[in-house]
């Protein structure tokens, strides 16, 4: 046990439930990072709550995941979908639930770590009416992402207002990789307190099946050459370059080729509609019977699908972070992603993968046939990246670094005004 005394912190992520199953519309990196980064802190010794908003009247309001960590949700809007633009209105319910849960408990929290904008706006208010010490990740910087696409929603000025008011006043921010925390120096604001802290990854569940265990479970040939996407269906995720590249690839008339499109979307919502448009694309372009949509992958057929691959493609057009590269990092596939964002950090160029110009299907075409043409050097690079996420991306490491940043932010506090409860 790290500590001798556990203290409760709250992780906050209102729009990203870490108890709900990932892999389709809204529900990704963000609710990975706070479940992963909940269950290791709770095994570092603290007593952890994630709080997030019901979406559904079928959902337990407590969900207890391991004798320290638990998902908490609180009532904020009615108990259904509502996508991440049209939250706000429902903040102001969700900070009074969650301060009579408080007063229920009959303690308050010390320190409480924001996800995402909507739950830096929570945190910012209610440290109006409390002392906490708030932490903060962003996931995503309005900043950054509206630069990317032309249908800028209706909050926008709203969102960079807040994400500008939470990196001046909030105790820490937390950047996942440096690219991040540049885009906040120049982009957001000059002002207040970053650390970096990279995003993680599981480095017991990936990384220990053979490719050959792996693709006899999936039923993929052992001479197949397997180009694997893993994400939602989201246009800039890029997956459209992804299908071009194919299409262009120099393995195009080799009968081994094989595209695997792993996610999980609904149809008629955002994320089945882009799904069925990526299905048109893989029509025309005659692919449809060297492609497969796999539907949502769930934690137990996840590591098979990364093993079985050559070569994963991440072609998003920004990532803040980007687990799946070092997902399949860790699982001895190497990587070929946008040069963009925190790709740029995770995935070293001719070491772990290679890096090319978003939106590119030439080049990602030319860096996946180097990878398939030459599988000694496949396996190497899947080595050196299997080593870098052990290294530098193991949910444990990510969650000693967070102690050592909150027990450094707690200790700056008097003890009298944080009481600490009984291991
Ligand atoms: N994911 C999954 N099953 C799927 C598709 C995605 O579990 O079918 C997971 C994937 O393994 C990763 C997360 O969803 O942990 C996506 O995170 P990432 O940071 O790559 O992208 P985001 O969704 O946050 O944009």
């Amino acid at each position: 046990m790290f500590q001798n005394k556990k203290h409760r912190i709250a992780l906050i992520s209102v729009d990203g439930d870490p108890a709900v199953e990932i892999g389709q519309e809204e529900a990704g990196g963000q609710n990975v990072y706070v479940r992963q980064v909940g269950y290791s802190l709770a095994r570092l010794g603290w007593e952890v709550d994630m709080f997030t908003r019901r979406s559904n009247p079928k959902q337990a309001a407590i969900v207890q995941h391991s004798p320290h960590c638990r998902t908490i949700r609180l009532k904020a809007g009615p108990a259904e979908f509502i996508g991440r633009d049209n939250l706000f209105d429902y903040l102001p319910e969700f900070i009074r639930e969650f301060q009579q849960f408080q007063q229920h408990q009959g303690f308050h929290y010390p320190l409480i770590h924001t996800n995402y904008w909507l739950s830096s706006w929570v945190g910012m208010e209610l440290k109006k009416q409390q002392p906490l010490i708030q932490l903060h990740t962003y996931h995503s910087l309005g900043a950054v992402k509206y630069r990317s696409i032309g249908d800028v929603p209706v909050i926008a000025a709203q969102r960079l207002a807040v994400e500008k008011a939470c990196l001046e006043t909030v105790d820490c921010v937390v950047a996942t990789s440096p690219q991040e925390q540049k885009h906040m120096r120049v982009l957001v604001s000059s002002k207040g307190n970053i650390d970096m802290i990279p995003c993680g990854t599981d480095i017991e569940k990936f990384g220990q099946i053979p490719r050959c265990v792996a693709r006899e479970k999936l039923g993929i040939a052992p001479e197949a050459k397997i180009v694997l996407y893993v994400g939602r269906f989201d246009r800039r995720k890029g997956i459209e370059t992804l299908v071009r590249a194919v299409a262009k690839s120099n393995f195009r008339d080799n009968a081994d080729l094989e595209l695997v499109i792993g996610g999980g979307s609904r149809p008629g919502e955002s994320d089945g509609i882009e799904r069925d448009r990526i299905a048109n694309i893989v029509t025309e372009l005659g692919l449809e019977n060297r492609t497969t949509f796999t539907g949502r992958l769930d934690d137990t057929i996840l590591p098979f699908y990364y093993a079985a691959a050559d070569v994963c493609v991440v072609p998003s057009h920004y990532e803040p972070f980007g687990l799946v590269a070092i997902e399949a990092m860790a699982s001895k596939t190497p990587v070929v992603a946008s040069n963009v964002g925190g790709l740029q950090f995770t995935v070293v160029p001719e070491v772990t993968g290679l890096l090319v110009p978003p939106k590119d299907e030439v080049a990602f075409a030319a860096a996946i046939d180097r990878i398939l043409a030459n599988p000694a050097w496949r396996d190497q690079l899947g080595e050196t990246a299997r080593q870098r996420t052990e290294i530098a991306f193991s949910w444990y490491s990510v969650a000693f670094r967070l102690t050592q940043l909150y027990t450094r932010l707690l200790t700056q506090t008097t003890s009298d005004t944080y009481p600490q409860i009984a291991a």
